[in-house]
């Protein structure tokens, strides 16, 4: 077998060893390999048989690549920060029981921003018997009151949004309440407007303009352990100087939080690195991309005289969007001569809605045919009745058949996340791989699910 990563990297140059390769600069999941016969196995199993039990469509998740992601973050925290650092997975990239207990026992934090994701990630740490305390990092930018309760019960560091949050929280004065400041710091960094943050008229965090008045409004409520500050700049980022940027930035106001009284430790630069989806994508290793972070802030502490913070980064999508592909069954196909050929394949914007709602652009193979030439140049469609339910634009395929099964690669974050049941198909199962055995960790809903919160009103009944 060989290493199919090292081919789509290296354009066919040499094997790469997996284990120097940043999981986020991969195309496929880092244990991808491709027998005598073109098959793809990923994890140690074949995907067409992968298919064939669990069915299609299906995620299918590298349980090697995952935890090679959690453990290149944290080993090059070790090597370049010299303070104490915590890595924290936004786990709105991928929010379920066994994805979280992977992260957990890398042992990761977790950033969630709603009730329902707070739920998930302390259910599995329960599961896993791992203790919450000092773990979990509640954002959002309207918080329920609800939401509130349920992260203040659970000891959850509440990461204050905005004023009205601010001010609730200011009445809650009978207990003691952990919480962290986000701002906008006004970073302009290059990717889809949808997902930049940092901006200054992004929804979400302070604008820095009210920094005193945030600071004075803090210090005098004392329930308010105030431990840190916050930004993030935005995500699917290819470039290091706008999170330079921001660690001299953050550094600057926690300096002016202490003239305010306010000792603030821990500092917290949001997530963003960005992932390979294409050849072309060019992120920076995640080695690199630390390295440049904590120089950034290493730098400013030394300029402004300050001693080293805890040190927080939350990444989401590159700790496991690489790591994870969705397998589908081709179907049928059309050719409008002199214009395009589609293929169409049994899912689409229901599992992955990114390429609808940010044109994001993927990649596909095509798992039983990884070794024939790629002849064909297709528009891969969903099934959704939608025009615009297109998965890949262009792909460069093989000859096909229906009963195929098309691989699209790096869907590990903001894809069963965001997955709907659009046009009432359920949504897809995901398998959990690793040396050759297969577990399910998502169910693939039925029919019946789909009917499981319909009500038929009496009155409808009577009135037949
Ligand atoms: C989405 C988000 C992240 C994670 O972003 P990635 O690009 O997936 O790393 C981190 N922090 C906050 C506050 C976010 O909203």
């Amino acid at each position: 077998m060989v290493s199919i990563q090292a081919k789509i990297l290296n354009s066919g140059a040499d094997y790469l060893q997996y284990e120097q390769v940043s999981v986020n600069q991969c195309l496929l999941p880092i244990t991808s390999e491709v027998d005598a016969d073109g098959h793809l196995f990923i994890g140690g199993s074949e995907v067409t048989s992968l298919v064939a039990r669990f069915g299609s469509p299906l995620y299918i998740l590298d349980e090697v690549g995952l935890r090679k992601a959690c453990q290149q973050y944290q080993e090059a925290f070790k090597q370049f920060y010299p303070g104490t650092a915590q890595v924290i997975y936004a786990s709105k990239a991928w929010s379920c029981l066994a994805v979280c207990g992977i992260i957990a026992t890398e042992g990761l934090g977790f950033d969630v921003v709603s009730g329902g994701e707070l739920y998930t990630a302390l259910r599995s740490l329960k599961e896993l018997g791992l203790d919450p305390e000092g773990k979990i990092y509640f954002h959002g930018n309207n918080k329920s009151p609800e939401e509130l309760r349920q992260g203040i019960e659970s000891n959850c560091t509440i990461v204050v949004d905005n004023w009205w949050e601010l001010e609730q929280l200011a009445q809650w004065s009978d207990q003691k309440i952990r919480i962290m400041l986000r701002l906008t710091p006004g970073i302009e960094c290059h990717t889809h407007e949808y997902i930049r943050t940092g901006h200054l008229d992004s929804k979400f965090g302070f604008d820095p303009h009210d920094l005193k008045k945030l600071f004075e409004f803090v210090a005098g409520r004392s329930h308010l352990n105030c431990v840190g500050l916050h930004a993030h700049i935005g995500s699917q980022i290819f470039e290091s100087q706008p999170h330079q940027d921001l660690a001299k930035l953050i550094v600057t106001w926690q300096k002016q939080a202490l003239s305010y009284g306010l000792q603030i430790q821990e500092l917290n630069l949001g997530g963003g690195l960005g992932i390979r989806y294409t050849e072309q994508d060019d992120p920076p290793s995640i080695q690199s991309w630390v390295e440049l972070v904590c120089q950034g802030v290493i730098e400013a502490c030394q300029d402004l005289g300050m001693s080293l913070p805890k040190l927080m980064v939350e990444p989401g999508r590159s700790l496991v969007g690489s790591s994870c592909v969705t397998a589908y069954r081709i179907g049928s196909s059309k050719t409008v001569p002199g214009i395009r050929s589609y293929v169409a394949v049994d899912g689409g914007m229901s599992d992955n809605p990114r390429p609808i709602t940010y044109q994001s652009v993927y990649r596909c193979v095509v798992a039983n045919r990884m070794t024939a030439p790629l002849t064909e140049t297709v528009t891969v469609a969903g099934k959704h009745c939608e025009s615009g339910d297109i998965l890949i634009h262009n792909a460069r395929l093989p000859k096909t058949e229906p009963g195929d099964v098309l691989v699209v690669m790096s869907t590990g974050a903001y894809n069963y996340s965001m997955a709907s049941n659009y046009n009432r198909l359920p949504r897809p199962a995901a398998v959990l791989v690793n040396q050759g055995e297969a577990n399910l960790i998502l169910r693939r809903e039925n029919y019946e699910d789909l009917l499981c919160q319909d009500l038929l009103p009496e009155r409808l009944l009577e009135s037949k």
